[in-house]
């Protein structure tokens, strides 16, 4: 098991958004978690990557405690993620934004030059294996919302995360980039990534992953290959509302 936790619970006020949720995603596996709106699923990402604590409960990676770890030490232990709302940085270039995320916080203007060949290679080498090498010099604001999605990704890379979190990579994206997302997680997979998936599109989930968690009401109510999920009678019942 990679990711694994244990009766995480948080509730904002009187809003239980995790309610006991104890899930485990699997190692070098796709794996997605789905559920209806409000049922906890970017609580439990913002839980697991440091963003917000849990109130009780505990997090492990590859059996290492790191519940209540700090954002950059979760990163550093190995795990990557995007954002539903895909934090690049608009009016810096799209290569700028890819080296800025090895050295969080970014560099001062003007010191690309400083900057190690290698990690420009690195950078530019995500940018052309994200199909967005053409866009090097341009500012991220004038890219579409699917290529600075691409972008924020590429940033991701760059630290070569084991594991990587990405919170609804095709929302708002259009079909071509759709198809072309679905395959790159099977890629970066294929080279031993593992991956987390947050996804509305149930055709894409059930396209790319291996393993299948649902989330309802703060909880996981069924996990499983999406062959078992896509006809799982609780499954039907959450996204139905019965
Ligand atoms: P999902 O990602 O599955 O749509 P969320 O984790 O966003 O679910 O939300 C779970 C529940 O927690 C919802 O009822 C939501 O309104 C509530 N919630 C999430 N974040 C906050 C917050 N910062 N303040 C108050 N309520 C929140």
């Amino acid at each position: 098991m990679t990711l694994e936790t244990v009766e995480l619970r948080k509730a904002f006020g009187g809003v239980v958004a995790l309610d006991g949720a104890s899930v485990a995603f699997r190692t070098g596996k796709v794996n997605a978690l789905i559920g209806p709106n409000g049922s906890g699923k970017t609580t439990f990402f913002n839980c697991v990557t440091g963003m917000i604590r849990p109130d009780s409960g505990r997090t492990t990676y590859q059996g290492q405690e790191i519940t209540r770890k700090p954002p950059h030490a979760i990163a550093r232990a190995g795990v990557g993620r995007t954002f539903q709302l895909c934090r690049v940085f608009p009016r810096m270039t799209a290569l700028d934004n890819v080296l800025a995320a090895v050295r969080p916080g970014g560099f001062p203007k003007g010191l690309r030059g400083a900057r190690s060949r290698s990690d420009l290679d690195r950078a530019r080498g995500w940018l052309t294996r994200l199909g967005i090498e053409h866009l090097a010099d341009a500012e991220a604001r004038a890219m579409s919302w699917g290529q600075q999605k691409l972008l924020e990704l590429a940033g991701v890379l760059m630290a070569e995360p084991e594991t990587i979190l990405l919170d609804e990579p095709a929302g708002g994206v259009n079909p071509a980039l759709l198809d072309r997302i679905g395959a790159l997680v099977r890629e970066l997979n294929a080279e031993g990534r593992t991956f987390v998936i947050v996804e509305h599109n149930m055709d894409l989930v059930m396209s790319i992953s291996d393993h299948v968690v649902v989330f309802d009401r703060g909880r996981p109510i069924a996990a499983g290959p999406p062959s078992v999920i896509r006809t799982d009678e609780r499954v039907l019942g959450a996204y139905l509302g019965v």
